[in-house]
């Protein structure tokens, strides 16, 4: 008898964002099989334990197990929420050095298993992550995904939503770039129902330029504000993280905005970086090229220097 196929996720870093990400996952019903690694087995085979006891309440069976690098081989995703947060006092350079480390570790690990499937990486700096995940691992750059900038836009989806006062769903927009300070918003080619939103700006005295550009800095900054009231932010990414689960094992070809591999797209080559991608189930099918303002191609190169000046040359043999 032809078995049927198995849609299956290995999860490695269930902490905070991983295991808010696994809750999601199994309350949505997206895949059969979940497998929760973590350098912390106990807490591993302890969430897994606690997801199936919920399992009754789901919408489509999930098999939620613990597991170790071993069980990757014939994972479909490999997710990578796994690392550790910057501590007080040490730089963005030190927190690279670390995660650097932590990810050869698991990189090497996951491929020794015979793994064959797509990487999505979530730990910061996910830009340079994921560019580390895609040397290490020897996969083609398509099946190496990085969250780039899929929460910084639904940030700013949702806030330019209460702005206008409609769904976020309705408002199209997309923050691109580095997924952090030097990330930008690219206000030229957004819309509010198929209404360029510059224009709408125009044309009504309630709203201003000035509001704009409030609405990009507090979304830009949206994880500092949150991090002071609760020390981490994970329910967004991991709704984030879901989507683009969504889309690779439903084959949506959806356009996300994920860190993705640039070989001369944006007149840009040899990094990751945010920008819209046609997801499915192959990984990344194409990348999308906006087409930018003068300032906003500015803002772009700005946030690539960024990531390849300040960080990837430091570590890897990169073209500049
Ligand atoms: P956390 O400390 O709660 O969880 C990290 C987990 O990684 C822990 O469970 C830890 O045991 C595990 N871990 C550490 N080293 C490991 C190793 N070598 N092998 C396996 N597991 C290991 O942190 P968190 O709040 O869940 O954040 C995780 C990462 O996600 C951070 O880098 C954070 O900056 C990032 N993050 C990214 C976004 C985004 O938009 N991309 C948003 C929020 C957080």
């Amino acid at each position: 008898m032809r078995m049927p196929k198995i849609n299956s996720v290995a999860l490695i870093g269930t902490g905070a964002v991983g295991s808010s990400y696994a809750f999601a996952l199994i309350n949505q019903g997206i895949v059969d099989e979940l497998i929760l690694i973590d350098i912390n087995s106990e807490k591993a085979e302890a969430d897994a334990t606690d997801m199936n006891h919920g399992m009754i309440a789901a919408p489509h069976p999930t098999d939620v197990k613990y597991g170790t690098y071993n069980d990757c081989h014939d994972v479909d995703l490999v997710v990578i929420c796994a690392g550790v947060a910057q501590k007080k006092g040490e730089t963005r350079l030190d927190l690279v050095d670390k995660n650097l480390k932590i990810f050869k570790g698991i990189v090497d690990s996951v491929m020794e298993s015979g793994f064959d499937g797509i990487f999505l990486v979530a730990t910061n700096p996910v830009d340079i992550l994921s560019y580390a995940v895609w040397k290490y691992s020897g996969l083609p750059k398509e099946r190496v995904i990085g969250s780039g900038t899929i929460l910084d836009t639904a940030r700013l989806r949702y806030n330019l939503g209460q702005y206008f006062n409609v769904s976020p769903n309705n408002v199209h927009a997309y923050i691109i770039g580095e997924h952090g300070d030097s990330e930008l918003p690219v206000y030229s080619t957004a819309s509010v129902a198929n209404t360029n939103i510059l224009k709408l700006i125009d044309n009504n005295n309630e709203y201003s330029f000035e509001d704009l550009d409030a609405i990009f800095i507090d979304t830009r900054d949206a994880a500092y504000k949150i991090i002071e009231g609760k020390g981490a932010t994970y329910y967004g990414i991991s709704m984030g993280l879901l989507r683009i689960t969504k889309a690779i094992f439903r084959n949506e070809n959806a356009i996300l905005p994920v860190s993705a591999y640039l070989d001369g797209q944006y007149a840009t080559k040899d990094v990751y970086i945010g920008v819209p991608c046609v997801v499915n189930r192959e990984g990344i099918q194409s990348i999308i090229e906006l087409e930018l303002s003068n300032k906003e191609k500015t803002l772009f190169n700005n946030s690539v220097k960024t990531l390849k000046g300040e960080i990837l040359a430091k570590y890897f043999d990169i073209q500049l």
